[in-house]
């Protein structure tokens, strides 16, 4: 289907580069995933989709069993105490509801689930044992119930970002502790007091908890090994979480290079500003989940290139929506991906390339199935899209309600009380629902 090799922008040598996977039997990926506080809003969606479109073409050039894509869960979080103590609800209970909506969320936009989801409070033991190698090597230091890590013991700190020393420093997290050696260093481990219900772990230097930066580190190397191929996330991790995963990581393991190939994905805005609670332009997953298909979403985040900034709005879901209407209309199965879809998925990912030759194949329906399907759309069948109504519609009726009154006005019609089944009949009609009687039974639609 492809002769072409994969290329990709690699954050940290900011160029194009081809990939070469360091061993093709084990194509290893990670990619940050979500700190569980609050529901996923749009900007979270954006590398989900980005890099399980990545994870998808990975499988189709490696084969499906010789790639491990690992997405992590954050559940230990200073965000995460201050909103369980907020709500009154224990950190457990907020850490697994919140897990829970995003992996429902995520899974109407098609996200594949990732081979390896590792949460931080179950590797507690490979962080400690990673940041004891940092303290013996000299590259991290005790102090006052803290770990830093030292930034100025690594000669060739702050490659991914650029950032220069003072800006460093002021990137830092704005924490002026008096411990600190130096005023770029930053926690690998910090003390916890149960009295205020912080969660904590014993650990050699007392009761404490995890900085953020050394969960990815240990996770990653318990999982994917010192180093590995591909790591991504948003723009908004390259400093300081990425640039502190690779110190840790190569400080702690004496190698020249975390992972091979950095992908960062750009900034979303929304309406065309940044996104905020106060602005109204704010849109959570879920919410928009009421109004759109989650395909739609996923359409829209596709539609532009990764690296490039996205303005999400909802006429754009609506353009979205409809493109897909006008696909589903044309489903067939039995095709094969169109010729340039996948080229295009090798040219740094192209997605809009992708898309634009899928607006080519409309003459070929089974070929545009196939190449929607590469990228993880046109995955209902056409009756449950076209039924498929926002949560707000007037005489909002579930599939399930229909189908129970539909069986009502049998039941009537079967004991000729045909003022009841008329009934039913007029109350679906004014509901937008559409009954079509037949020799196999009724079937229904949304007018
Ligand atoms: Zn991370």
């Amino acid at each position: 289907m492809s002769d072409d090799p994969i290329h990709i922008h690699d954050t940290l040598t900011r160029e194009k580069r081809q990939f070469v996977p360091d061993d093709p039997k084990n194509v290893r990926m990670y990619v940050c995933g979500p700190t569980v506080y609050d529901l996923a809003h749009i900007g979270n969606a954006r590398p989900i989709v980005v890099f399980d479109v990545m994870a998808r073409l990975l499988r189709h050039v490696y084969g499906a069993d010789h790639v491990t894509y690992v997405r992590n869960i954050t559940d230990v979080d200073d965000k995460i105490n201050a909103r369980a103590h907020e709500r009154g609800i224990s950190i457990r209970e907020l850490t697994e509801e919140t897990a829970k909506v995003f992996h429902d969320d995520i899974a109407q936009l098609n996200a594949l689930p990732p081979d390896h989801e590792p949460r931080a409070t179950e590797n507690i033991d490979a962080m400690i044992a990673m940041i004891e190698t940092l303290v013996e090597k000299g590259n991290a230091y005790e102090a006052e119930g803290h770990v830093l890590f030292n930034v100025p013991s690594m000669a060739d700190y702050g490659q991914l970002s650029g950032r220069k020393r003072d800006e460093q420093i002021a990137g830092a997290r704005v924490d002026p502790a008096p411990y600190k050696r130096d005023p770029a260093d930053f926690v690998l481990w910090k003390p916890s007091d149960p009295e205020k219900g912080e969660p904590g772990w014993d650990s050699p230097w007392g009761f404490g908890r995890p900085g953020w930066h050394i969960e990815c580190s240990a996770m990653s190397r318990s999982i994917l090994g010192e180093t590995f191929d591909i790591h991504g996330g948003g723009l908004d991790l390259i400093f300081p979480h990425h640039e502190n995963e690779i110190a840790q990581s190569r400080c702690a393991h004496g190698n020249d290079v975390m992972a091979n190939y950095w992908m960062h994905n750009g900034y979303l805005m929304a309406e065309g500003e940044k996104m905020s609670k106060s602005l109204g332009n704010f849109y959570t997953v879920n919410e928009l989940l009421d109004e759109f298909p989650g395909e739609a979403i996923r359409l829209l985040l596709l539609k532009t290139h990764y690296r490039q900034p996205l303005d999400f709005t909802k006429e754009g879901l609506a353009d979205a929506k409809r493109e897909l209407d006008g696909w589903y209309r044309l489903k067939a199965d039995g095709g094969e991906v169109p010729a340039g879809l996948v080229d295009a998925l090798c040219d740094d990912l192209n997605t809009p390339g992708a898309i634009t030759v899928l607006r080519g194949a409309t003459n070929d329906p089974s070929a545009l199935t196939a190449g929607a399907n590469f990228l993880g759309l046109l995955q209902r069948n056409p009756d449950d899209w076209f039924k498929w109504q926002p949560k707000s519609a007037e005489g909002g009726l579930t599939d399930a309600e229909i189908d129970a009154k539909i069986a009502a006005r049998k039941e009537a019609r079967a004991n000729k009380d045909f003022a009841t089944s008329d009934a039913i009949r007029d109350e679906l009609q004014a509901a937008g629902i559409i009954l079509e009687d037949g020799a196999g039974g009724t079937t229904w639609r949304r007018g």
